[in-house]
């Protein structure tokens, strides 16, 4: 697709890919179903046309962190179940009733909250309670789970609430062989038999992300909850790249150079003049910087590709540009196309690698790319 005009950079976002790799996550999750988790503006794809992309490709469940985002869906009319599980104490669960949403709790005072709500509305509150098997981060931990597993007894016989699911998240699914990982899991069935000893038996247990989707079918139970993989990225770089997964990459970013021009040897390059040219050379402006999502850590490090040949990022990055130096020999000209991020398979610089050269994840590279970028949708 073109893209948007007089736009000098860019998000294309590829649904095909995104319903594609959720076709191959349902193939590598037999038995299971897959919800695709699509909070973060899907991480950074475009919240509405990725979750309806992901449902085309055989996702029958949408996940994300906060309540806004599943209104959102909604609003755009996506019907698909949805979960939604991070809040804190004011959180308008009657509105997430209204929209048909499952909702997580993690302790009495959400149950508390749901239940009241459901009461209000005659309605059945569909709750998943999240049980923490060792992230400690969200979910019930230890004894909070057996005092979250009492308070449901009596709300569930009651009827005020269906509970749907128990579920938990790994702390390193990156690390499939990692002694953490068995012990999550074995904690994961032992919550489940405590909350079946109560006579409960929540049909959804969900405990698998994208890496333990790919490299842990023991970890698949009722349903497996990627996200990074929707995208086309592998969350295990050190095992495999996308397309050895049967991924590829959704997103790429491109810019047009702004400016071609010559300078001398020596030449310090932007701020601090932390790259100085060596020999004279012809310097390409590149019109996106830090506030689009470019890291300002990717100072000397970021790759980019022109014309299909590698450069890195010539001294820092700047609020909305950053300079290249395209070497003595470069015949382009203002307005060439600057490959930023794309497909690895086809030889672009990719996500991981912006992520490798910075120290960060390859989660953190294409959540952080602006709303400043246009996005066109292919
Ligand atoms: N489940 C929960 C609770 C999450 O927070 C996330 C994302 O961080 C996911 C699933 C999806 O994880 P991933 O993107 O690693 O597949």
């Amino acid at each position: 697709a073109a893209p948007p005009e007089g736009a000098s950079a860019w998000v294309t976002i590829d649904l095909d890919a995104i319903r594609d790799n959720v076709r191959e996550l349902v193939r590598r999750a037999p038995g299971a179903e897959v919800m695709a988790v699509v909070k973060a503006d899907a991480y950074g794809h475009g919240l509405v046309p990725s979750a309806r992309a992901a449902v085309a490709g055989g996702a029958t469940w949408l996940g994300v962190a906060q309540l806004s985002e599943a209104l959102e869906l909604r609003a755009a009319g996506v019907t698909t179940r949805a979960l939604t599980w991070l809040y804190a104490p004011g959180a308008d669960f009657g509105a997430a009733l209204d929209a048909d949403l499952d909702v997580s709790v993690s302790a009495p005072w959400a149950l508390d909250a749901v239940v009241a709500a459901a009461r209000e509305r005659g309605r059945v509150a569909r709750v998943h309670a999240k049980v923490d098997t060792g992230l400690a981060r969200n979910g019930a931990l230890g004894q909070g789970w057996t005092e979250l597993v009492r308070a449901l007894g009596p709300v569930v016989a009651e009827g005020a609430i269906e509970l749907v699911g128990v579920w938990s998240h790994f702390a390193l699914a990156d690390a499939p062989r990692h002694p953490t990982v068995l012990a999550q899991r074995e904690r994961f069935v032992e919550a489940v038999a405590e909350l079946e000893r109560a006579g409960i038996r929540p049909s959804v247990r969900h405990l698998a992300n994208s890496a333990a989707t790919l490299t842990n079918p023991d970890a698949h139970f009722d349903l497996v909850r990627p996200g990074l993989a929707v995208y086309g990225l592998s969350p295990v770089p050190d095992l495999g790249a996308p397309e050895d997964f049967g991924l590829r990459e959704a997103m790429r970013v491109t810019a047009r150079l702004a400016l071609v021009k010559h300078a001398p040897a020596g030449q310090g390059v932007s701020y601090g003049h932390a790259y100085t040219t060596s020999e004279d050379t012809m310097l390409g402006l590149v019109p996106v910087g830090y506030a689009d999502g470019i890291p300002r850590h990717a100072g000397s490090v970021g790759p980019v590709a022109v014309d299909g040949r590698r450069l890195t990022v010539a001294g820092r990055v700047c609020m909305d540009q950053f300079v290249l130096d395209l070497g003595p020999a470069y015949a382009g000209a203002a307005g060439d196309e600057v490959v930023i991020l794309g497909r690895g398979a086809d030889g672009d610089p990719t996500a991981q690698d912006w992520a490798a050269a910075i120290g960060t994840i390859n989660y953190e590279i294409v959540t952080r790319m602006s709303s400043r970028l246009p996005r066109v949708v292919v």
